[in-house]
């Protein structure tokens, strides 16, 4: 199958996921995760309409976005070290992956230098597993209240990663607890939450389902990703 192909049926899997739960497909985008991808695969994706990509390391975020045409968004959805962040502010239009207010306040200093305004997310550890990255749930409000106050950065809502289980129902609990969390903290602290990253290849219907806004689709469009090169 082509990468157009591939494309189709995942917007109609997502756009049925979407009326299966009683939600809008347009409430729902698809992020294309381009990560180890070469450009001329991307620019397929480009080709047959996609305009969302992600990416997950900033070494290829610097090399491939200023090489393809200016409207696409791209969304860093993998880990960012604080040292890293001058370089990859101006080539994205959100992070998904902010993890402590440190990194939101060194997000939004150098924002603030640059005369931009980043869309951020903070990412939420919601299974409270020792080997990822994110927020302890308890933590999400107090950084909430703390990120409102920042001048540049805008955040938009939250960001979850499971654990990979090749059964979706085993991760549904993380992505209702992700909702969950933040209707609470929208309560709580009186700040909208719009956007919830949350779903992969895998178990994306589940997250929509569950009520993402943001699906992270790598392997079913662009194929299996190969590590060994
Ligand atoms: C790689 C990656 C994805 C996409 O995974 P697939 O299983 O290929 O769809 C989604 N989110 C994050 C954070 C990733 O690193």
């Amino acid at each position: 199958m082509s990468i157009a192909e591939n494309l189709k049926e995942v917007q109609e899997a997502v756009a049925s996921a979407a009326v299966d739960a009683n939600r809008s497909p347009e409430e729902v985008t698809l992020i294309a995760v381009s990560k180890t991808w070469p450009m001329e695969l991307i620019q397929e994706a480009v080709d047959a309409g996609q305009r969302a990509f992600g990416e997950n390391k900033v070494q290829e975020i610097l090399e491939k976005v200023p090489a393809m045409a200016p409207e696409l968004r791209w969304h860093l959805i993998g880990h960012l070290q604080k040292n890293k962040t001058r370089k990859v502010l101006p080539l994205c239009a959100m992070i998904h992956s902010v993890d402590s207010l440190a990194l939101a306040q060194q997000i939004d200093r150098i924002a603030g230098e640059l005369e931009l305004r980043p869309e951020i997310l903070l990412q939420v550890n919601v299974a409270g597993d020792e080997a990822k990255f994110g927020l302890a749930e308890g933590d999400v409000a107090e950084v909430v209240e703390q990120v409102e106050s920042l001048k540049s950065v805008r955040l938009r809502g939250l960001m979850t990663v499971p654990a990979f289980d090749p059964n979706p129902e085993k991760v549904r609990p993380f992505f209702a607890a992700l909702r969950k969390l933040r209707d609470r903290v929208v309560d709580q602290t009186g700040t909208e939450l719009p956007e919830l990253s949350m779903g992969m290849s895998h178990d994306f219907p589940v997250a929509i389902a569950e009520g993402s806004t943001l699906v992270r689709v790598g392997s079913s469009i662009f194929g299996k990703r190969d590590y060994s090169k």
